[in-house]
């Protein structure tokens, strides 16, 4: 290679979940490895910038949401309101803890850990932007997302917000408009809204968060609007200009008029794009999807079968257990060891709104896409026993079976706290369970999760019944 350079086995480019997650599986095999983070502060997004601090400021948000119901529940007192720098406080302790901790991990000496920028040489080859120089028989690209702001007219000449303000928010905006309608967009229209902004949330197509059923996104929406946000779906964005007062001026369509909104508080949550303008790919001639993220197969390995990627910069799904079961997955490939191929039929995912949404497996739709016969049940939480005491009313629960071998596929919950109850199907996914196998445990009365015995019931008859029989 003539280059003068530290050699290894493995270099891990990006040490967020994914990465940390193959640095640490390839150490447990023996393996000499790097870890290249270039990030100002070390941890990844899920710590830093996503998951923890949204989770820690949305909590605090439903406990004020609570409190302010409090002649609901039967006591009195003044309305609790939002001091914004305090829950900012009590998120940076929570976050800290979190980031430390992972930095112990990341320096504990397992790893060879450079702090730069990394890009491609050659396909064995990373240059740092500190001048050094590592090569490796295998590397791993887990460099993450960065925001994405389309090419709308107008928005890039305008001040705007994202999730990175949001989550460090002090003060409160009087107002804001949150363009977006995907599941960063909701979460953090709800918590602005929660403590005590005026939201407008804009979204293009008819309903918000598309990876759920219209029935599902139906219910958040009259959450919301009913919690007092102002939410317009169908909307078409034309244009924004940025006002000499200092406020931007959003101009959209919206059932054929034409209208436009000032605001002090433009937040993009119009997604991410994967992270990788500049590592170089060009040079080493790697394939990208459409999508912009690194083209892969089922283990993980992009077109250049000794370089795997893996999390946000790979998709298809970003979310941290998908990033730490794709990094693990390519330390064990990369490295002789037998490891399933990724595969999505049992996909988790949580919407941290309130009701939350969450889904496991496949739709009705995917379910016939793979040639089977699907049978569904459900039961709204407004006749729950446990979710009337709580006030908790909104949402359902569903779920999808095979009518041949009676597998349970797929389950839909909407809900309070629904990303905890969603687990009990995860896991019954997850092992190919029927109904009647569920029915086997005991579902504790009451609770918010016995609720899933109703349908199981409905589907472990309609199972035992044959169509064409009477039942
Ligand atoms: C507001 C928000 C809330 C979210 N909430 C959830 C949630 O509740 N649940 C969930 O599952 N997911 C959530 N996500 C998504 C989740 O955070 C990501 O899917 C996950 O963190 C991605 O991990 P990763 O390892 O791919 O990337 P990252 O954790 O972003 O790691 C990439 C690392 O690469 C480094 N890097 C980048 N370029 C280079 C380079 N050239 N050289 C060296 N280093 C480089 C960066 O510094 C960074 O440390 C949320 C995201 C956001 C934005």
């Amino acid at each position: 290679m003539g280059q003068k350079g530290k050699d290894f086995d493995f270099v891990v480019l990006g040490g967020g979940s994914a990465g940390y997650a193959a640095a640490r599986t390839a150490n447990e095999l023996g393996k000499k490895v790097a870890v290249v983070d270039g990030g100002r502060e070390l941890s990844g997004l899920c710590i830093l910038r996503g998951c923890m601090p949204s989770k820690t400021l949305i909590y605090s948000a439903e406990v004020l949401h609570l409190a302010q119901k409090g002649d609901l529940f039967g006591f009195r007192g003044e309305k609790p309101v939002a001091d914004l720098a305090a829950m900012q406080k009590r998120k940076r302790e929570v976050i800290q803890e979190f980031s430390d901790f992972r930095k112990e991990q990341l320096e504990d000496g397992r790893f060879s850990l450079f702090r730069a920028n990394g890009s491609f040489l050659d396909t064995n080859t990373i240059a740092l932007d500190d001048g050094q120089v590592l090569r490796a028989d295998k590397i791993l690209i887990s460099t993450g997302s960065v925001v994405h702001t389309p090419d709308l007219p107008g928005l890039l000449d305008c001040p705007f917000k994202t999730s990175d303000d949001v989550l460090d928010l002090d003060y409160l905006p009087e107002e804001c408009v949150v363009l977006g309608g995907g599941v960063v967009a909701c979460e953090l229209a709800q918590f602005l809204s929660r403590v005590g902004c005026k939201v407008t949330q804009l979204q293009r197509s008819k309903h918000i968060l598309k990876g759920f059923s219209d029935e599902a996104s139906t219910v958040l929406e009259k959450a919301f609007r009913t919690e007092g946000i102002d939410l317009l779906t169908g909307v078409s964005l034309q244009s924004f200009e940025h006002l000499k007062g200092g406020a931007t001026r959003v101009s959209f369509e919206h059932k054929g008029q034409s209208r436009h909104l000032d605001t002090r508080f433009l937040f993009n949550a119009l997604g991410r794009k994967p992270a990788t303008a500049k590592l170089g790919l060009e040079k080493i001639g790697m394939e990208r999807l459409p999508s912009g993220h690194i083209a892969t197969n089922a283990h993980q390995q992009t077109t250049i079968p000794s370089i795997y990627a893996a999390g946000d910069c790979a998709g298809p799904h970003e979310i941290v257990h998908v990033a730490i079961k794709q990094g693990e997955t390519v330390a064990k490939h990369a490295f002789g060891v037998s490891v399933a191929p990724m595969q999505y039929d049992h996909l988790l995912t949580v919407v941290f709104t309130d009701p939350q949404l969450a889904r496991v497996g496949l739709t009705v739709s995917e379910i016939r896409d793979r040639g089977m016969e699907p049978i569904s049940a459900s039961y709204p939480f407004d006749d729950h026993g446990k979710s009337i005491l709580m006030e908790a009313k909104w949402g359902y629960v569903a779920l999808h079976a095979d009518r041949a071998s009676g597998r349970i596929l797929g389950a839909e919950c909407v809900s309070k706290d629904a990303g905890e109850l969603i687990h009990s199907l995860s896991v019954a996914v997850a092992l190919g369970a029927t109904p009647s196998d569920l029915l086997k445990a005991d579902w504790y009365h009451p609770t918010l999760s016995e609720i899933w015995t109703y349908p199981l019931e409905d589907l472990a008859e309609e199972i035992s019944s044959p169509p064409n029989e009477p039942a």
